[in-house]
């Protein structure tokens, strides 16, 4: 098969690896830089240009989105183009997008009835001593909309500091939202892969010492852990309800169950694949190879 990666850096874990796992099983790879592309948009024939070449409806199989975080806005547009043309994507533009924004990724999960620490979004900062009450009081977690690898995620443990921060951002008109603190997870996560409606890794991240957050970014440590059948049934329900086939459900474990904090839907594979020694990367492609039929993308951009 012919796959195309959206990805800006070639050189990442993840992204080698991709390529690596394709190669292995046989098929064609190519690495388009997301931002170097434009949209030739028409009814008809929809295009992508790229490095002077021009991309058509059938010239790919199936397209891997790796879009960062800080070109989501572009890096969609370009993946709707491939969806428009046909191609069939690892995960949908519609899922990376609720997947970006929190609160509607919370909303969406919520909705399917999905365990989640008791979270509160307001505008108004003149509020925050109501929504400080209703997730509990202090310590209280406060975390931008659209932080990644912990940064933005902050811990309150008095609710005077906690009215600080959520007056500070909300004065730089930045989007928080606060969450019960889930004390009771002691400074771990789990992360697990969902590929396919399945959960095919889980591990357990650790913060270092002194941290609530369990980022490996932010200095964690990564185990595999078996987990219960009720984690494994939150994660494959998330994966769904936020329509994506290929992603990283983080959880915590709470006195009242598994709660999801978010679900990551270009999750990073070296950690994972490092504490599970599983080929993960060659997972990805084995659901393409399944799944990619050209016009069996499902919505085509829509909703
Ligand atoms: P990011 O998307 O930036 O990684 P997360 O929402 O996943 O942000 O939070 C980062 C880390 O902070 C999590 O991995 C977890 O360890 C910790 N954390 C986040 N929310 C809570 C919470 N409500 N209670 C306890 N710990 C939390």
């Amino acid at each position: 098969m012919r796959f195309a990666m959206l990805a800006r850096n070639p050189n990442l874990y993840t992204h080698k690896r991709l390529v690596e796992a394709a190669e292995q099983r046989g098929h064609e790879i190519e690495i388009i830089n997301t931002t170097k592309c434009f949209m030739e948009i028409t009814s008809h024939r929809p295009t992508i240009h790229y490095a002077g070449r021009i991309f058509r409806a059938g010239d790919f199989d199936a397209v891997i989105p790796r879009i960062g975080a800080s070109i989501t806005f572009y890096g969609l547009a370009v993946l709707r183009q491939f969806e428009m043309m046909g191609v069939f994507p690892l995960n949908e533009s519609v899922g990376i997008g609720r997947s970006r924004d929190k609160l509607r990724s919370l909303q969406l999960l919520a909705r399917d009835g999905i365990g989640l620490p008791v979270t509160a979004f307001a505008q108004d900062a003149k509020q925050a001593d109501d929504v400080l009450e209703v997730v509990g009081g202090a310590p209280v977690v406060i975390k931008l909309l659209e932080g990644t690898q912990g940064i933005g995620v902050v811990l309150a443990d008095t609710a005077r500091s906690a009215k600080s921060v959520f007056e500070a951002f909300r004065s730089a008109n930045v989007n928080i939202l606060a969450q019960e603190f889930i004390k009771e997870a002691g400074g771990s996560d789990i992360r697990a892969l969902v590929i396919d409606g399945k959960v095919v890794a889980a591990m357990e991240r650790t913060g270092a010492k002194g941290e609530f957050r369990s980022n490996i970014h932010r200095g964690g440590s990564a185990k595999q852990i078996k987990i219960t059948a009720e984690e494994r049934s939150t994660a494959v329900r998330s994966a769904k309800a936020m329509g994506l086939n290929a992603c990283g459900v983080d959880m915590l474990r709470s006195n009242h169950g598994p709660v999801v904090m978010e679900v990551n839907s270009s999750p990073g594979l070296e950690g994972i694949e490092a504490a599970t020694q599983l080929d993960l990367a060659g997972k990805m492609i084995e659901f393409l190879e399944k799944e990619a039929k050209s016009g069996k993308t499902r919505t085509r951009g829509k909703g």
